[in-house]
């Protein structure tokens, strides 16, 4: 995603997922817990997941999912160069199975649901997704908009922490271990002396969909 993108990501955004899905309203801001705890669901929701927040990542997300599949159908690869070098070798199939962690966290924002990644392809993508949100974020306010349809303007409430993220970035992931994957030497997982820790930490390409925990399936 580049700034350049906008317009067209407007109306991607407008076509497919216009103001008729306001899913920052299943996210109403609420109070802290009455201990002001700041580590319980509820502390997190009255701060980070706001409904202009989790409006924002949802529309991202479906962005995403929609740029990249395009990117790789087509076989582009401009949006799938933003991954690691170690995703380069892995087949078309699993670039599909990676866009579609874009649309797993779609999916469960439109569920009133907190998207924490349950996988590293997920991790993965959401990193992306803050990354993008960020980037059009720093346009100003005029790009924070599209993020939130202007028709949502006055449906969704302003919080202090919207747009705000690094927090997200704190908050929703458990560890940043995928990010070392854009350490040079996690290039290759032959001879490396890298290759416990991806043994360890799900990060080779093919335990990027195995979910971190039975409960929560991808
Ligand atoms: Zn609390």
């Amino acid at each position: 995603m580049t700034v350049t993108d906008l317009p067209d990501l407007l109306d991607t955004v407008d076509t497919f997922y216009g103001p008729s899905v306001v899913v920052g309203k299943l996210f109403p801001l609420t109070g802290p817990c009455p201990n002001h705890c700041g580590e319980c669901d509820q502390c997190a929701r009255s701060k980070y997941y706001t409904p202009r927040n989790m409006e924002m990542l949802h529309t991202q997300a479906r962005a995403n999912s929609y740029y990249w599949r395009t990117d790789v159908e087509e076989g582009y690869g401009t949006f799938t160069k933003q991954l690691p070098a170690i995703a380069d070798s892995q087949p078309q199939e699993w670039m599909s199975r990676f866009v579609h962690c874009f649309d797993d966290i779609a999916d469960r924002i439109e569920n009133g649901e907190v998207p924490y990644p349950r996988c590293t392809g997920e991790e993965m993508a959401l990193h992306l997704i803050l990354d993008d949100c960020a980037e059009i974020l720093a346009l100003g306010d005029s790009a924070y908009e599209y993020l939130i349809a202007q028709e949502l303007d006055t449906v969704l409430p302003h919080h202090p922490d919207d747009g705000d993220t690094e927090s997200l970035r704190d908050v929703m992931f458990e560890d940043h271990d995928v990010l070392m994957l854009f350490n040079p030497a996690f290039d290759t997982t032959d001879t490396n002396p890298a290759a416990a820790m991806l043994g360890r930490c799900n990060l080779e390409p093919d335990t990027w969909f195995l979910p971190f925990r039975p409960e929560e399936p991808v």
